[in-house]
């Protein structure tokens, strides 16, 4: 139930010691997700935009967006906003500490000699053509577009295309514009939700189609996502499925309360299902109702805390007794961000196996990973951190692999090869080395 105006804004507070194994098990679920009623809106927009192109997508974007446009796409190069000052800097200095990152994730070309005369090489290749979702429905997210971009510009695409849906008048973010402009994007989608995904996923007259699509979204926009990857007649792939963002707080009695409350509220602001977790290391009832009214306090002052009154009293703090326990939990609980607040933070960056990022110590709050430090913040949700990477360069790039063999290299690994297709009764495999190897004889 939502906080009342006036009522304290708390998280419901559980003791591991308390719990049996299903209802801890119960605390890693998240909100399940009725996708088949989703897929059932989002279906038939996305067959309607694949059958009628720009003019679908106009059509979605009068509907769902309220905006009367006469053309789908802009072409760079963009008209640049003028910006205030200090959000040109701004941006300025975020994009060059998330190009530097990205860029030394560049790795090297490998090429191994697996026996003498068998060369083995792995080279990579970008992605020629991707699709950039920047969501806008309630929020100008410049930093979803630089977040996206620049690894795409870094690994070397051929072609970027830009989606989000435009503001009322039918322009574009101005600070999203200036992204698109400097990370190099060749056209910017004017449109949003399943109908931005389907035009970029299947292409129309004017939406170049695009072999990947990466980027956050609302609902509506996953389920797309997921439905273009499924249809082989798009082909085209997706970064990761996407959920509500989430946050994962381990604090102890060495954390500043003040710290830990607004690491909790800035994850807790982003909408009514955000995931937010505070694990209690140890804490007495004191040292946890300092947390507690620091929640409350500066959630008051928020212009969000409607949002907040909803997303806070469905999150939770568990109080568990040691690090090692809160390790464990979450581990298995795998957050999109993990925020270690405690003494030693550092330590215990050995024993994460699953989260998407780590903020260590208290002076690394997630906001600065979200907008500037250089880490990607388009993040595996729900519990995703168990298999999946968050975006980096390597999202934007292909593996090949390559192999040269000398006339001696195939006489060294020639018997095994013949052996093993042998087993597998396959001749002509077999052959093609015979017929190699009788004429070296
Ligand atoms: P959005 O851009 O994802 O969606 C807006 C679009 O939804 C509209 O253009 C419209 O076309 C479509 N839509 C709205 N109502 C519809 C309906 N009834 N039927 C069909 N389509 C409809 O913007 P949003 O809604 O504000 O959602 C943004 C999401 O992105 C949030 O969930 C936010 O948490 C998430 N986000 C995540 C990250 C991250 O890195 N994890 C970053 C930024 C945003």
């Amino acid at each position: 139930r939502p906080a009342a105006p006036g009522e304290q804004i708390r998280m419901r507070v559980f003791a591991a010691d308390d719990l049996s194994p299903a209802e801890s098990t119960a605390l890693l679920q998240r909100p399940i997700i009725d996708s088949e009623e989703i897929m059932g809106r989002v279906r038939p927009i996305v067959d309607a935009v694949r059958a009628n192109g720009d003019a679908a997508v106009l059509e979605f974007t009068a509907k769902f967006d309220r905006v009367k446009l006469d053309h789908v796409v802009e072409r760079a190069p963009f008209a640049v906003p003028d910006l205030p000052a200090n959000v040109r800097a701004a941006i300025d200095q975020a994009y060059a500490n998330v190009h530097k990152f990205h860029s030394a994730q560049l790795g090297a070309d490998t090429c191994v000699e697996t026996m003498p005369g068998v060369k083995c090489a792995r080279f990579s290749r970008a992605i020629e053509r991707v699709g950039l979702y920047v969501p806008g429905g309630t929020a100008v997210l410049p930093s979803s577009a630089l977040m996206l971009g620049v690894p795409a510009q870094v690994a070397g695409c051929r072609e970027i295309v830009l989606a989000t849906p435009p503001r009322a008048d039918g322009t574009i973010v101005p600070e999203v514009l200036y992204v698109a402009h400097k990370v190099g994007a060749s056209a910017i989608v004017k449109a949003g939700g399943a109908q931005a995904i389907a035009a970029m996923a299947y292409g129309t007259e004017t939406v170049p189609k695009v072999d990947k699509i990466c980027g956050p979204g609302n609902q509506y926009v996953t389920a797309a996502k997921m439905l273009a990857q499924n249809d082989t007649a798009a082909m085209v792939s997706i970064d990761m499925p996407a959920g509500p963002s989430e946050v994962l707080v381990v604090a102890d009695a060495s954390s500043n309360p003040a710290y830990v409350a607004s690491d909790l509220l800035s994850q807790a602001e982003h909408g009514p299902d955000s995931q937010v977790v505070l694990l209690a290391v140890g804490l007495n009832d004191l040292q946890l109702a300092a947390i507690e009214n620091e929640v409350h306090a500066q959630a008051s002052r928020l212009p969000r805390v409607d949002i907040v009154r909803q997303s806070i009293p469905k999150s939770f703090c568990l109080r568990v007794s040691s690090m090692q326990e809160a390790m464990q939990f979450s581990n298995a609980y795998g957050p999109e961000h993990l925020i270690l607040h405690n003494d030693r933070a550092a330590d215990y960056v050995a024993d994460v196996i699953n989260a998407g990022s780590v903020f260590v110590g208290p002076y690394s709050p997630e906001s600065c990973g979200d907008y500037a430090s250089g880490t990607n913040h388009t993040l595996p949700t729900y519990g995703f951190s168990k298999m999946y990477s968050g975006v980096n360069t390597g999202t934007f790039l292909k593996h090949i692999t390559s192999q040269e063999l000398t006339r001696e290299g195939l006489a060294n690994i020639g018997q095994t090869v013949m052996t093993l297709a042998e087993v597998e009764e396959l001749e002509a495999h077999r052959n093609a080395v015979a017929i190699r190897l009788r004429d070296m004889e």
